[in-house]
């Protein structure tokens, strides 16, 4: 069979590709070099838990059509990210609010709280008398003190890059909001949710009758022959690889997770659990039932399955997850970007064909504004 498009990895890009052409009445197929379809929303199913096995996700987003969208496939439950810090065993709410202030302060009025971070502040700018910040140590201790430096930012900061917060540039640390108010809800955007069932159901949504191929490398099955099945290639895979590496090969950082079981319905009371001190190796623990498992339903699921992530360098063979966008990797993807805009029946879309970090919902945007 000819198809209209043959689109490389099914990740939201692609999938959510898939189904608007096939709204449209055109013949896609997708292949996919992972044996599960979904990109890096998959999910593992362990102890009837959903497990986010390439890394936490939770969908947020203020785009109502974009929001109308994915709850057109799949209805989305109420999760509300709320993260907790553990610093040595004392816990404080996560983003920054009345509620992490009143814990290490014992403060209760947002005067009482602004007073307290101001004269922190003012601490920080006193040293550093007039002159900008020259690292992120700096930028962090003016922008907040040096209380919430210490315990919340400075050695979480530290096992992300593998490296000393008074050794990372300045501009890593842009903004460090607070909120003057009790609200531990972690995003800003109007909506957000985690699929209901799991993100497979929406993927499966968007791929309904769709053909797929798992296990099925682009580069080795179909690299030279594509043009023979299909008029249009979407290529949602790592920019650089399209071209064989011919300009250099671009980096990544990545995480990687270590899951288990644990023979308790509630280890850890809440999704997400930074640890922001080097007492322990790993930055986060994640307990994936949370996402999707309230009340009652806790308890009546008897295991529970945690990932602790562990920041490190990229080596070849690991997965790409967040592109470095330092001056060097820019000007790389820039060059080969150069490249792309020659390639004129092929789209290059996504967070590894674009080289840049996006969250989920920029990039359903980004496809339904194709259409
Ligand atoms: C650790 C982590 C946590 C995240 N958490 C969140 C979050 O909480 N909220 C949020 O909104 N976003 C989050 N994101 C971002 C989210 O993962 C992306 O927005 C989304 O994955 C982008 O979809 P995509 O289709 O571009 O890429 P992907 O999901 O990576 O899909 C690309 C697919 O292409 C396939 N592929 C590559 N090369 C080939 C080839 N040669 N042949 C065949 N197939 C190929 C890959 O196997 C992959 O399945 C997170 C990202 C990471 C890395």
């Amino acid at each position: 069979m000819r198809y209209d498009y043959l689109i490389v990895g099914s990740g939201l890009f692609g999938a959510t590709f898939a189904f608007k052409a096939k709204q449209m009445g055109k013949r896609c197929l997708v292949i996919e070099k992972r044996p599960n379809l979904g990109g890096n929303v998959y999910c593992d199913t362990i102890e009837g838990i959903h497990v986010h096995k390439y890394g936490a996700h939770i969908f947020h987003t203020s785009n109502k059509e974009v929001w109308d969208f994915v709850n057109s496939i799949v209805e989305f439950n109420r999760y509300t990210n709320a993260p907790i810090a553990n610093y040595k065993g004392e816990l404080y709410n996560l983003p920054f609010n009345m509620n992490t202030f009143s814990q290490m302060w014992g403060v209760r009025t947002p005067e009482e709280a602004q007073k307290k971070i101001e004269e922190q502040k003012a601490e920080a700018l006193l040293k550093l008398n007039g002159r900008a910040p020259s690292n992120l140590e700096e930028q962090a201790l003016s922008l907040v003190g040096k209380d919430i430096f210490e315990k919340l930012i400075k050695e979480y900061t530290e096992k992300q890059w593998g490296r000393k917060c008074e050794d990372l540039p300045s501009f890593i640390i842009k903004r460090l909001p607070v909120r003057f108010v009790y609200d531990n809800n972690y995003f800003n955007d109007k909506y957000q949710g985690i699929p209901v069932g799991g993100y497979n159901k929406l993927i499966e949504g968007l791929l309904k009758d769709v053909d797929c191929k798992t296990s099925c490398d682009f580069f080795t099955e179909y690299k030279d022959c594509w043009r023979d099945i299909a008029d249009r290639l979407v290529y949602t895979g790592p920019l650089d690889e399209y071209f064989g590496y011919q300009l250099g090969r671009l980096n990544w950082r990545t995480v990687f997770f270590k899951t288990r079981i644990e023979d308790t319905p509630n280890f850890q009371g809440n999704a997400v659990v930074n640890y922001t001190s080097h007492e322990q190796p790993y930055t986060r623990v994640i307990e994936h039932k949370h996402f999707e498992m309230f009340g009652q339903e806790v308890y009546n699921c008897p295991k529970t399955v945690i990932s602790e992530e562990y920041s490190t360098e990229y080596k070849q063979g690991m997965e790409p997850y967040y592109p470095v966008n330092d001056e060097s990797n820019n000007r790389l993807a820039e060059s080969y970007r150069e490249l792309a805009k020659q390639e004129a029946d092929v789209v290059f879309g996504g967070r590894l064909a674009e080289y840049k970090y996006y969250d989920m919902a920029p990039v359903i945007e980004k496809v339904l504004g194709l259409f």
